[in-house]
């Protein structure tokens, strides 16, 4: 079960380590437990039955509306249970237990005949890759229902979304091919004249592979650009990459598909490719494992539903008696665990286990101001917690509450191990849901 977003936890020097390490393949657990609801958006409807025997790439469940996906099983195996659960994010959700087969017997997709905008955009959908946070950002409202703009620039965002995450640009170092291959299938969506690379580690290693790889795809190697971002965490967000790129603000629960910019990152691209050039459904994605308790941090491809257990058998735990300190999703914006016995999603890319002497007991306010010197959209998070403690949502909401990311660096930057974000995402929850007082 899920407890908390555990932010603010800062262990020195955990990516630097596998900047260079390779993407591991693990065993398979004895179980896989497959979600169906893997994030933000609603649950996908399943279309198998306990009993019935499924292949590597079988439908598992289908989408129910534009914010759920279909859901693939990673694995050949059998189904065991489905059953109504609390996936490893908190959420409730059907839960498809698979107890894999010796051998793996693989379905793809059919071939496409011609690569149009629309078989295109069928694909992407079906590949199981598409976004399904909610209503503001998902696939669907990025190329189809966006208004009347007309999207001229794509960005592909090669940074990594966590202080102890480099899964994203692990991807475009070790998978350049996919990477140059996917961000020309996701031009042809709209058209874009515009293509720009950002990120930030290893973005010289990384640009020259995927230049490389980019005139096979699409002669038009004019429209394609790298920028080497800000190193400051959260600049991947997609509000900040956008502003950093074009100097147009766009506000928070704005879609940046509305002002002209599509956001897409490494992973997908490495997905769409696959769908399209090698017809697989999208099964599986990369972790980062990292954090002071595990023996070796690392990064490996995780199959949708496997059981943390093989994590922590391949990489080693130090402290067993720490077990249930870690989290799935990274540090900054994961969801901290209170049990081993879970099960990873492809939604989500980390797994971070800490060690005994990051406490993060909070004690007072020094007034050292660094959490608003950090703030990426420029709040007092400070003065916004006092808010919080005192259940002011109105003084809240007029002090700018609704505009926070949960990027999570004031909390990261707190030396008094504030619980800033947490505080102030709840209180933005409870102006969302018109509790101000
Ligand atoms: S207040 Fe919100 S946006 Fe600002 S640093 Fe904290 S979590 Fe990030
Ligand atoms: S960083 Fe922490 S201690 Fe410093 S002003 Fe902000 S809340 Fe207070």
């Amino acid at each position: 079960m899920a407890l908390a977003s555990c932010r603010g936890v800062y262990i020195k020097g955990c990516r630097k380590a596998l900047k260079n390490a390779d993407i591991l393949e693990l065993r398979n657990s004895e179980e896989f437990c497959i979600a169906l609801k893997p994030g933000m958006g609603s649950e996908s409807e399943p279309i198998v039955s306990v009993g019935q025997n499924v292949k590597t790439g079988s439908v598992l469940a289908k989408p129910v509306d534009k914010t759920s996906a279909f859901i693939y099983s990673p694995v050949s195996g059998n189904i065991s249970k489905i059953e109504d659960k609390l996936n490893s994010l908190g959420q409730h959700s059907k839960i498809i237990t698979i107890v894999p087969s010796a051998k793996d017997v693989y379905i793809k997709f059919k071939a496409l005949e011609k690569q149009t905008r629309v078989s295109l955009f069928g694909r992407l959908v079906e590949s199981g890759s598409i976004d399904t946070f909610g209503k503001n950002y998902p696939t669907y409202s990025k190329y189809i229902n966006r208004g009347v703009a007309n999207p001229q620039t794509l960005i592909i965002n090669l940074y990594d979304s966590d202080g102890y995450v480099c899964s994203n640009s692990a991807i475009a170092r070790n998978y350049a091919r996919e990477v140059a291959g996917g961000a020309v299938l996701f031009s042809k969506l709209l058209d874009f004249k515009k293509v720009v690379f950002v990120g930030v580690d290893q973005l010289g290693v990384i640009s020259n592979a995927i230049k490389e790889h980019l005139l096979g795809f699409d002669g038009d190697i004019q429209k394609f650009t790298f920028v080497h971002g800000s190193k400051k965490y959260p600049f991947d967000e997609e509000h900040l990459l956008a502003y950093k790129l074009t100097k147009t603000m766009v506000k928070i629960d704005d879609d940046i598909a509305s002002k002209g910019m599509i956001v897409e990152n490494a992973q997908a691209c490495y997905n769409f490719y696959n769908a399209v050039y090698n017809n697989t459904p999208t099964t599986a994605t990369v972790y980062t494992i990292s954090g002071d308790n595990f023996v070796e941090n690392g990064l490996a491809w995780v199959k949708n539903g496997l059981n943390a257990n093989v994590i922590f058998d391949q990489f080693g735990i130090k402290d067993k008696e720490k077990f249930a300190s870690f989290a799935i999703g990274g540090a900054m914006s994961g969801v901290a665990q209170i049990k081993l016995e879970t099960n990873l999603p492809i939604s989500k890319n980390a797994i971070v286990a800490f060690g005994e002497k990051y406490d993060d007991h909070e004690i007072d306010c020094i007034n050292c101001g660094r959490c608003s010197a950090v703030c990426p959209t420029r709040l007092e998070p400070m003065a916004l917690d006092t808010y919080a403690l005192e259940h002011d949502y109105g003084r809240g909401k007029k002090y700018g509450a609704e505009a926070c990311i949960n990027c999570g660096v004031c909390s990261y930057v707190c030396p008094s191990k504030r619980n800033l974000a947490q505080r102030i995402s709840d209180m933005k929850d409870k102006i969302k849901r018109g509790e101000t007082l």
